[in-house]
C-alpha cells in the first residue's frame, strides 16, 4: 500500500508524458531519465510510439522504452499515485500551488519517502497540459524561463526536472514536506471515479439548470484536489452523494 515506505524511493516515480507528437522526444526524455537514475515511463495517446526515431534518441535507454506503458487516458498512466505534478511552461486557468523545480522535487520526495508514488506529468509539445489534465495536478511546476520564450523542448524539461528529482534524491535539497498524512490518501482512479459521481449527482439534483458542467466541475475539482481525501473521507462523500442520488429519486417519483 502506498503508506509504506519504500527501500529505494526511486521506484516510486514516474515520468508521464501526454499526448507526444514526436517520437524523438519520447526518445530523449527515455535518456534523460536514464540519466539521472529513473526507468518508469508513461506515454497516454503518443502521436506514434513504438517508434524508429524513439529507439535512435533513446540512444541506449532501451529497457525505459520496452517497459514504458502506453494508454489512452492521462488517469490510467497515473494508476496507484497519490502525488501529481504537472509541469507548465505557463500558468493556465487552474490555481494550483506554483513551484520552481527544486521546490517540486523536494515536495515530491517527501511524498515517495513516506511511500506514495508519485507522477512527474509533461505536455504535448505545441498545446503543453491542458487544463483538465493540471486539474488532476496536486502542483504546478514551472522552469523559471524567460517570459517572452518560456517553452523549453519537452525532453528538455524532462531532464530538468530528472536532475532536480536526482540532487533532491541525492540529498542536495532542502526538504520541504507536504503535510503528513495519516491514511492512504485516494489515487487518480479512485479520485476519478468520485469525480465522475459527483458529476452525475449534480445532473440528478438539477444543479446545472441549463449551465454548461464543465466549469462548475473544474472548480471541484480543483477543490477536492487541494483536499487531498484519503480513501476513508472518499468513502464519506460517495455516501452523501448515493444518499442525494437517492432523495433526487424519490423526488422525481413524487412529481412525476
Ligand atoms: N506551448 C506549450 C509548450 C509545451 S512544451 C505551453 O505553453 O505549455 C512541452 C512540455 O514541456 C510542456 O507541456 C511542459 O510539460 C514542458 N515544459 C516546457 N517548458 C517548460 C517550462 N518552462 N516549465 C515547465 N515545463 C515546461
Amino acid at each position: 500500500m502506498p503508506m509504506t515506505p519504500a527501500a529505494d524511493p526511486v521506484s516510486l516515480f514516474r515520468f508521464v508524458l501526454v499526448r507526444t507528437s514526436h517520437p524523438g522526444n519520447i526518445g530523449s526524455a527515455a535518456r534523460a531519465i536514464r540519466t539521472m537514475g529513473f526507468t518508469r515511463m508513461e506515454l497516454v495517446s503518443p502521436h506514434r510510439f513504438p517508434d524508429r526515431e524513439a529507439d535512435a534518441l533513446a540512444a541506449g535507454a532501451d529497457d525505459v522504452l520496452s517497459t514504458a506503458g502506453v494508454h489512452a487516458e492521462l488517469v490510467d498512466g497515473l494508476a496507484g499515485c497519490t502525488f501529481v505534478v504537472g509541469l507548465s511552461a505557463r500558468r493556465r486557468g487552474i490555481n494550483l500551488p506554483e513551484l520552481t523545480p527544486r521546490e517540486g522535487a523536494a515536495q515530491a520526495l517527501a511524498a515517495a519517502r513516506r511511500g506514495e508514488q508519485v507522477a512527474l506529468v509533461f505536455g504535448n509539445e505545441r498545446t503543453g497540459l491542458e487544463n483538465d489534465e493540471l486539474a488532476r495536478c496536486h502542483a504546478m511546476v514551472r522552469i523559471p524561463s524567460v517570459d517572452d520564450f518560456s517553452s523549453l523542448n519537452l525532453s528538455q524539461a524532462v531532464q530538468v526536472m530528472a536532475y532536480e528529482q536526482r540532487l533532491a534524491l541525492l540529498g542536495d535539497a532542502p526538504l520541504q514536506a507536504p503535510p503528513e498524512h495519516d491514511r492512504p490518501l485516494a489515487d487518480a482512479a479512485q479520485m476519478e471515479r468520485f469525480y465522475q459521481h459527483l458529476a452525475d449527482t449534480l445532473d440528478d439534483i438539477d444543479f446545472h439548470k441549463g449551465r454548461s458542467p464543465e466549469t462548475i466541475m473544474l472548480r471541484l475539482r480543483k477543490l477536492f484536489q487541494r483536499a487531498q481525501p484519503d480513501e476513508r473521507e472518499l468513502r464519506v462523500l460517495h455516501g452523501i452523494l448515493a444518499d442525494a442520488q437517492r432523495m433526487a429519486q424519490l423526488a422525481n417519483q413524487r412529481e412525476g
